[in-house]
């Protein structure tokens, strides 16, 4: 029994199913997980001192890879300043300011918060505020954290195992929640005119990266902001990934989104969330208005340095195009070995991020994204664990590429996802 099998062992007798978050217990490709000594720019270490490049980079949080030291230098200065003040203090302001520069369009306050979820639940709640209304459109496969109304057909850990509502959540609170596939326009035309007067909000992933990766069609974005806007709902983009991701700032402006969540990038690496939006939503809030948010660790000062530190980074360096260039190279790579090998695929990607569907037919939703042969994907999934990648551990999750991987890294994923596919057809 190596280290990381030992440490699951001790851990299945004390935490829930030994994780404190489900994706991670690798229970969708069968195995042990890893468990991480260390981290540093593109790779990880696990405690029997394996190397792996990072394709999770914290879902997507580490962007700049892991231990970034001008990250890490603010943080450790701010943790010597306090860890957390339950007051007021300047580095929050700076945060929230850089966000608003970002979206200049949809952002004119912020509300920061402790992670995404509480986000998607805080715009949610600021939307049936500001329209007196109760039911919100949310996608199938769409995740939106593990807030109650979101749960139904939510994607990420909930769709790897297999989860299509969640006990524990009443039915009123899915009652309110009308789940549409993603991609498909005249269904949204179609539930609106059913029920439009009663809708206060369409939550969506702009990009859908919680069922794998799945592009916006053309238009789809569009007749969502047509729908509410003739609707008088409001058009909440979770941009919990996508936000600083695919570029400074994200989707919400071009859209014309009216509140927008962010999250993982803009902690750094530590617990973050924000809701931002048009002043006659945001100041629906207390202690302006009557819609209630409140946090103990609400802008925590290392959270927020280490955030600012991260967009001021993304913003100095650009390293949006360079991370484009390598993940398409990769997309290309692994279309090729897949075709070399006679196994169908579908490779998505946009920006750094990339999926792998394991099918013959387009993936446009859930639906044809749950066609998506999961047996190929564990197997590759180990192979590249041998090879020394840690991909996620779903196929119903993005890759995430980050600044800090190198060409030789693009080599050596390369390298291995071919050797990998190969073993597959024997
Ligand atoms: C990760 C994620 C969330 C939830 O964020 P947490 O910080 O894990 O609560 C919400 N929405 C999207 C799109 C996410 O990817």
């Amino acid at each position: 029994m190596n280290k990381s099998e030992h440490c699951f062992d001790r851990a299945r007798k004390i935490l829930v199913g030994g994780v404190n978050s489900p994706v991670r217990s690798f229970a969708g490709v069968g195995g042990h997980p890893l468990f991480i000594k260390k981290a540093q720019g593109a790779y990880l270490w696990d405690v029997d001192g394996k190397r792996y490049i990072d394709f999770v980079q914290s879902w997507g949080a580490m962007i700049l890879g892991h231990s970034h030291s001008e990250v890490t230098r603010a943080a450790t200065q701010a943790l010597k300043l306090g860890a957390s003040y339950g007051a007021c203090h300047e580095r929050e302001v700076i945060l929230a300011e850089l966000i608003r520069q970002a979206f200049p369009k949809t952002i004119e306050r912020v509300r920061m918060m402790s992670s995404g979820t509480e986000a998607a639940m805080t715009a949610l709640r600021i939307a049936r505020g500001a329209t007196g209304r109760d039911m919100i459109v949310k996608f199938a496969g769409g995740y939106h954290g593990h807030h109650d109304s979101l749960l139904a057909s939510a994607g990420s850990g909930a769709l790897t195992l297999g989860i299509p509502s969640c006990k524990g959540v009443p039915k009123a609170w899915t009652k309110t929640t009308i789940v549409a596939p993603y991609n498909d326009p005249d269904a949204v035309e179609k539930i609106f005119k059913r029920y439009g007067g009663q809708i206060a909000a369409v939550i969506v992933e702009p990009v859908a990266c919680n069922m794998g990766l799945v592009l916006p069609q053309p238009g789809f974005l569009e007749t969502l902001r047509r729908v509410t806007e003739r609707h008088g709902g409001l058009l909440v983009f979770d941009e919990v990934i996508t936000g600083f991701r695919l570029k400074w700032g994200g989707l919400s402006d071009k859209y014309n989104a009216d509140l927008v969540c962010l999250g993982k990038i803009i902690g750094g690496g530590f617990p973050v969330g924000t809701v931002g939006g048009k002043k006659e939503f945001m100041e629906l809030l207390a202690p302006c208005g009557p819609v209630y948010h409140a946090g103990t660790l609400s802008g925590n000062p290392i959270a927020v340095t280490a955030g600012i530190k991260t967009l001021e980074i993304l913003k100095r360096d650009d390293p949006y195009g360079r991370m484009e260039a390598k993940t398409k190279k990769l997309a290309a790579s692994i279309a090729d070995a897949a075709k070399n090998q006679g196994i169908a695929c579908q490779v998505h990607q946009i920006g750094s991020l990339l999926t792998v569907f394991f099918t013959d037919s387009r993936v446009d939703d859930y639906e044809s994204a749950k066609k998506t042969d999961t047996k190929i994907f564990s197997k590759l999934f180990w192979g590249l664990i041998k090879s020394g990648v840690y991909w996620p551990s779903s196929n119903f999750e993005a890759c995430f590429l980050g600044a800090a991987h190198s060409d030789n890294d693009l080599r050596l994923i390369i390298a291995a996802v071919n050797e990998s596919l190969k073993t597959l057809q024997i």
